[in-house]
């Protein structure tokens, strides 16, 4: 354990998305934890607005899901449009049939997610404590002293073991920590409004307007006529800090058609986007997440889901070493296994947005023209949409090179390896039982041993205790025909951490193996 004279393990300065997502992670495995917040309370605006099905996968562990599905709206098809016609309907429901639970992008805003957060962490008996700002921060040898502004303007010290940086693109964290935000700014400024409206848009379903020196994307809400547009700011209106929707309407109706008519404006903002990524995503006793440590273009919903999956993985890490069970060693691989994924995301984000925003006049042409057509053709592609939802649903997402992967000689290139997210499946988990999710099974505060082919050791893994539980699939013909979809070899093994990523994996249980692997890669050095 953490020393008792610290205020608590982690503290987590932030209550966005990313540090509400750490925080409940936390708790629910029981560490000592705070969170701190400088706003007067919650946000109101809805920001992001896509909820990607690894999200929706780590909601259902937290038993959120269902109120999530019930407050959002699927993403039932996208509707291309140039010079005021429909170019192409691009369908998207079910895209992920066989690879998710959540086989679709869920519409709900950031505001509906950060409630849904906050409500479960204060049923878990946490709340945030708002008003309250991080000035300061000492790190010691085996502690971090923070100084906090309070509501009144006092300032006190709090003394934590680790901080979770979840403070924003302006992280004070980052910023004390000395951390470089290597990027830039676009020159383009972006425009979101909520809006009631009418026009020509296909209802509940996403409607892109291409235009040739860009687009206006119209995200269908909850309610009648409620539709939130992200939108370029037309170049004469970026040097302004007053614009409002009257200013951006002619130019959408010139795109749109001049049939939209708009009834009621709650919400407009305009923000310039940067694409930045820290440097590193830790300096000792300190981390950094969600958009401390990278912001990107929003081009495919993936800023928002990035920050709490970095929460999902940093989480059960702490978790661990805050309770004495593994080495702080085991923190390192929080960031050898983010890093790559911020990479990727800011160099395939900012690929695609060029592309969007780019004003020659073959980009024109070529997104008014010919995009429509191909995008609609290549998603009746098999191998192309699998791949697709792979990538924008963040499922594809895996830490093969992380070292806390190992996979063992034998298990086929193409089957699941050691760092990807073990696959969904539907399995009989018990002989002559009912068809079952596999993911329903896992438990995501424990590491998981499943057995294909093979029964449970008869003696006890050393090393990881009640932390594990086993899962034998048992042999019949509906569960040999899914393991085979998914190229799981028989026998197998697979030692999934608790974030359901493989850990290690192999044909035949080593029991040995299994011994090697915790003590190594997760309790070494441990005192
Ligand atoms: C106008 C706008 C529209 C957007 N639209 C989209 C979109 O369509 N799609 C998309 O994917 N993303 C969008 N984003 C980005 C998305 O909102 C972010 O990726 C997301 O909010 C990141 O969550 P976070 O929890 O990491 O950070 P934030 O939501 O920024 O939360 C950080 C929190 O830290 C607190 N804080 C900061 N400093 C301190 C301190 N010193 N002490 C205590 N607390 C502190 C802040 O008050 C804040 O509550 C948009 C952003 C904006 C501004």
């Amino acid at each position: 354990m953490a020393s008792s004279s610290v205020d608590a393990d982690v503290l987590v300065v932030g209550a966005g998305p990313t540090g509400l997502m750490l925080a409940n992670q936390l708790v629910r495995r029981g560490v000592r934890s705070l969170i701190i917040d400088r706003h007067q309370g919650p946000a109101r605006e809805t920001r992001a607005l896509g909820v990607q099905a690894r999200t929706l996968e780590i909601y259902s562990h937290l038993g959120i899901v269902e109120q999530a599905l019930e407050l959002g709206k699927r993403g039932v098809a996208a509707n291309l449009w140039a010079y005021g016609r429909r170019a192409a309907r691009v369908p998207v429901a079910d895209i992920g049939r066989d690879t998710s639970p959540y086989p679709y992008l869920l519409i709900l805003g950031q505001d509906e997610n950060e409630r849904l957060l906050g409500d479960l962490l204060r049923t878990q008996g946490m709340s945030v404590q708002w008003n309250t700002e991080l000035v300061g921060l000492a790190q010691q040898q085996d502690r971090v002293v923070a100084a906090v502004r309070n509501p009144n303007g006092t300032t006190r010290e709090l003394a934590a073991a680790w901080v979770g940086g979840c403070d924003g693109a302006r992280s004070t964290v980052r910023e004390l920590s000395g951390i470089e935000f290597q990027g830039a700014p676009y020159q383009h400024v972006f425009f979101v409004a909520d809006t009631e409206m009418t026009g020509p848009m296909v209802p509940d379903e996403l409607n892109i307007y291409m235009w040739p020196d860009g687009f206006h994307l119209f995200f269908p809400m909850r309610g009648v006529d409620h539709w939130r547009i992200v939108g370029i700011l037309p170049p004469a209106l970026r040097g302004r800090d007053d614009v409002t929707l009257d200013d951006v309407a002619p130019s959408m109706r010139q795109e749109a058609g001049a049939g939209l008519s708009f009834k009621r404006c709650s919400w407009f903002s305009t923000y310039r986007i940067h694409h930045r990524r820290a440097e590193r995503f830790r300096d000792r006793r300190c981390f950094l997440l969600g958009d401390a440590a990278h912001i990107h273009s929003p081009v495919g919903a993936q800023g928002m889901n990035t920050g709490l999956q970095d929460s999902y993985n940093l989480a059960w890490k702490l978790a661990l070493v805050a309770s004495g069970r593994a080495d702080s060693t085991l923190l390192d691989s929080y960031e050898i296994e983010r890093i790559p994924v911020a990479r990727q995301l800011l160099s395939t984000t900012d690929r695609l947005f060029s592309a969007a925003v780019s004003d020659t006049t073959f980009a024109g042409f070529f997104r008014t023209r010919l995009f429509p057509r191909l995008a609609a053709l290549a998603m009746r592609i098999e191998k192309i949409r699998k791949l697709a939802f792979r990538t924008i649903s963040q499922t594809g997402i895996h830490y093969r090179e992380s070292p806390l992967s190992e996979t063992l000689p034998g298990v086929p290139d193409a089957g699941p390896r050691a760092g990807d997210r073990f696959p969904w499946l539907r399995l009989t988990l018990s002989p002559n039982g009912p068809v079952e999710d596999l993911f329903q099974k896992l438990d995501d505060t424990r590491f998981t041993l499943i057995l294909v082919g093979q029964p449970a050791p008869a003696e006890a893994v050393p090393g990881l205790g009640p932390l594990l539980c086993t899962l034998v699939i048992p042999d019949d013909e509906v569960s040999r025909r899914e393991l085979a979809r998914v190229h799981v070899p028989r026998p197998a093994f697979y030692l999934l951490r608790p974030d359901g990523h493989v850990g290690l994996c192999g044909t035949r249980l080593d029991v040995a193996a299994v011994t090697r692997y915790v003590s190594e890669r997760l309790t070494a050095g441990r005192a």
